[in-house]
């Protein structure tokens, strides 16, 4: 029999996008399921959005994820989109089906499956507090409006944005999810909440010193903060939630379980999940 030497295509468009480590937790999951599959990492401009999703169909890759600053301007590029990435207004994760490109949005997953198995939390029923209204808040908040959290309230800065985040989600979904403006000098929690998730960029390297302005004080005994900042993986917040005694969930396990999906989404293959998080802890943590 003829050997195969054509590789099946994936990677992921963004500018700047040369830090983003995802490539080489996927290429570790491609080798360590045998596949003869290759991640690309490729700058694109803008401008280029359009004639580089041609470019991938011309290619014949067999999807692609997006990041800054695509995950909203891809949509008009492609075919389809999921339920999910419908309700968020964002794609991360694009795959060739039938040969229709099909949006599809892992953060928001990748998140909840993080609470679920690496902290053990149900979130449905639960009061969560979430600090922030950009993308991937916004892929969190939907997430868990679907898995039918009881409560979500949106702190954010900017007026503008967090109530622009919640009116659509609430359109959408009919939701309790309300929107508070952040408090000066900081915010303080209401006493029955679940989950405090921070999906701001606070604390996000090199502003390693940075945290969320919230009175952890405030925090109910049972509750878990969870960041959506993976590098450090160790935030500031996260040291002083687990100084408090409170239970912890950080941005590596989102950015794993967003690549678990993408990679079962695109291959089919159970991903090896041990291998994608300890080529990812290789690559942030060294
Ligand atoms: P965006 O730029 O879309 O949103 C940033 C958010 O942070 C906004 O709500 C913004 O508030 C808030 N913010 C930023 N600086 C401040 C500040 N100094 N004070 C108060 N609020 C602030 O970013 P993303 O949503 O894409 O990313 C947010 C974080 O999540 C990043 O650290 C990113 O690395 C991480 N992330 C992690 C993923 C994972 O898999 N773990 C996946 C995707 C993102 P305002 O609206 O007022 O500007």
């Amino acid at each position: 029999m003829a050997k195969n030497y054509q590789a099946e295509i994936v990677g992921v468009f963004g500018t700047p996008v040369a830090e983003n480590p995802t490539g080489a937790m996927q290429e570790a999951a491609f080798a360590a399921a045998g596949l003869n599959w290759r991640y690309l990492t490729l700058e694109v401009q803008p401008s280029e959005l359009g004639r580089a999703v041609d470019g991938a169909r011309a290619m014949s890759f067999r999807g692609f994820n997006l990041t800054i600053p695509h995950k909203v301007a891809v949509i008009p590029h492609l075919d389809g989109l999921s339920r999910e990435a419908e309700l968020i207004g964002a794609v991360n994760t694009v795959k060739m089906v039938r040969g229709k490109w099909i949006g599809e949005n892992t953060d928001g997953r990748g998140f909840l499956r993080g609470l679920r198995d690496d902290a053990g939390v149900d979130p449905a029923g639960k009061r969560v507090v979430m600090m922030g209204a950009g993308g991937a808040a916004r892929a969190i908040a939907a997430e868990l409006i679907l898995a039918d959290v009881a409560r979500l309230t949106v702190v954010n800065r900017s007026v503008h944005r967090g109530l622009g985040l919640v009116q659509d989600l609430k359109t959408k979904t009919g939701a309790n999810i309300e929107f508070v403006e952040w408090p000066d000098p900081c915010l303080s929690l209401p006493e029955d909440t679940d989950v405090l998730v921070n999906a701001t960029s606070i604390g996000l390297y090199p502003n390693v010193e940075a945290m969320p302005e919230v009175d952890l004080r405030s925090a109910p005994a049972g509750m878990i903060v969870c960041d959506a900042v993976f590098n450090p993986a160790e935030t500031m917040l996260l040291g002083n939630a687990r100084a408090r005694g409170l239970r912890t969930l950080d941005g590596l396990s989102m950015l794993v379980y967003q690549g678990v999906i993408g990679f079962e989404l695109w291959t089919g293959v159970k991903a090896p999940e041990k291998v994608m998080k300890d080529a990812l802890k290789a690559e942030l943590i060294g």
